[in-house]
């Protein structure tokens, strides 16, 4: 093993130092009036390193991870595109960075006026109303969103709507968010293809259903064809329409939701605007609403004045506050510079560009992937495992193999219409040549399935961890070196 392979702590040698701090000029009287027992007894038990080997420690670290910026990642349904390096570069000005939430909105003009600009053009891409930028993430806009719809009957006195219907295919943090914003989750089922079954649909509106969580295109990547006659059949029946706009990005320029009939939707800024997600990074799940419907978003709101000046006034009709301030911030300033930097003619090649790669893709492959939806996908489709599957090799195999040919695997087993699933997301940022590359390994791996499967079973073979075991890694994950330690010796 390198000597910058090993951990840090096995790096640590007593009495080595990488810092130098300030002399303590308290003396001991800092630590006067804190109670006995708050008092650190013995010295942390912290690694003893050089500047040198924590350079190089995190450095390497850094190397052996995966990411967009190191490779294609076709992760299904979460639209890893490739971040251009300016929206880190406007969001860490220092004139942004360093605005306290607190201060006074006369001397923060230019941030709202970001933030009332970004609101805007979220609007008009959505054929929306209005927007709020509050919501940390995308789950966080479809709890707002459905407290919209909460509050919209509410309001009106019409308080026994409460089931939300969720079609059987949905993410998952759908029902869940209906669940949290204390409504009813009734399910719809869908039709083999993915999309909602309009008959199964009908008998379930009534004058209890406060609306219906849609995302469009589905979870296959398909387009709800029927999505008009649902919207008037929902409407007719007194409940509303919520998009979840995770899945915007191949409707980018081409559609919009509010024209779809929908009335309240979160747009994930962290897929389709352009902001490095995974690991549980900041997001910012912005929610927009239909004419009529502005009044119930959440405060903090940032209005724009007949003299031009911006100011922050709350909404007595207002649902109430759902985060800390006003979102976050550095989120939406990385949004706004790509929307401004791709402008509106760029904008709309977004959409048809991934809609174009993901099926570039599926039809190179669909002779060794067996393809259960045949037809034109928007910006993601699914195979369900090898279409050969006489050698045993699976999704998780095949997942595994790609690692070793330096891709990020695909989503799998999600979603659950089918045994193997292998869910397919290029993007529009790739070119035609990582597309290619990555069509002829996906072909060499179904080739080695079937003449030494032996090999694909056992990938990963080239990355630093090598197949986990995904039961014991979920139950006893190992993440302090002290676990690693005693693990290792037990
Ligand atoms: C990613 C995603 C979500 C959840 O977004 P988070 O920001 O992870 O909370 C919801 N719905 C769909 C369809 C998604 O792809």
């Amino acid at each position: 093993m390198k000597v910058y392979d090993k951990m840090i702590f096995e790096l640590s040698r007593p009495g080595r130092v990488g810092y130098e701090l300030p002399a303590n000029e308290f003396k001991n009287d800092a630590l006067a009036g804190l109670p006995a027992d708050l008092k650190r007894n013995e010295p942390l038990d912290l690694p003893e390193v050089s500047e040198m080997d924590v350079v190089r420690h995190f450095t390497n670290l850094s190397s052996k991870n995966f990411g967009v910026d190191t490779g294609f990642y076709p992760l299904g349904s979460c639209t890893m595109k490739y971040n251009p390096k300016i929206n880190e570069e406007i969001a860490s000005l220092g004139e942004f960075a360093g605005l306290h939430p607190l201060q006074p909105a006369e001397t923060a003009q230019g941030a709202l006026e970001v933030y009332y600009n970004l609101q805007q053009m979220l609007a008009e891409i959505a054929g929306l109303s209005e927007f709020t930028l509050n919501p940390y993430a995308g789950a966080h806009g479809e709890l707002t969103g459905l407290m919209v719809m909460r509050e919209y009957h509410n309001q009106r006195g019409d308080t026994k709507r409460r089931k939300v219907i969720v079609p059987d295919s949905a993410h998952g943090t759908n029902p869940a968010s209906a669940m949290v914003s204390g409504l009813e989750v009734v399910q719809v089922k869908s039709k083999p293809n993915g999309s909602i079954d309009v008959e199964d649909l009908k008998p379930l509106l009534n004058d209890e259903v406060a609306g219906i969580m849609m995302t469009n295109p589905n979870t296959l990547g398909m387009f709800e064809t029927e999505i008009l006659e649902i919207a008037d059949l929902v409407h007719k029946a007194g409940g509303l329409l919520y998009y979840d706009g995770a899945n915007l990005n191949p409707l980018l320029g081409k559609v919009r939701p509010g024209d779809m009939g929908f009335d309240i939707m979160h747009i994930n800024l962290h897929k389709t605007f352009s902001t490095p997600h995974g690991g549980g990074g900041p997001g910012a799940g912005p929610v927009g609403v239909r004419k009529g419907l502005e009044h119930l978003l959440p405060n903090p709101r940032v209005v724009k004045e007949a003299d031009g000046r911006f100011t922050v006034k709350p909404e007595d009709r207002s649902l109430g506050s759902i985060s800390t301030f006003f979102g976050n911030f550095g989120v939406l300033l990385k949004a706004y510079a790509y929307i401004l930097s791709l402008g509106k003619e760029n904008l709309k090649n977004v959409g048809p560009m991934a809609t174009l790669n993901a099926n570039y893709i599926k039809e190179s492959l669909k002779d060794d992937y067996l393809l259960p939806i045949p037809g034109n996908c928007k910006h993601e489709f699914v195979f369900d495992g090898l279409k050969d599957k006489s050698t045993g090799v699976t999704t998780l195999n095949v997942a595994k193999r790609l690692l070793d040919y330096g891709f990020h695997a695909p989503t799998i087993y999600f979603p659950l219409l089918f045994h193997e699933s292998m869910m397919i997301e290029p993007t529009e940022t790739e070119s035609l040549e990582t597309l290619d590359e990555f069509i002829d390994v996906m072909h060499r791996v179904a080739r080695e399935a079937s003449e030494n499967p032996d090999l694909v079973k056992d990938a990963p073979v080239t990355t630093i961890v090598r197949k986990l075991d995904e039961t014991t890694a979920a139950k006893h994950p190992i993440l302090t070196y002290k676990a690693y330690v005693a693990a290792k010796e037990a």
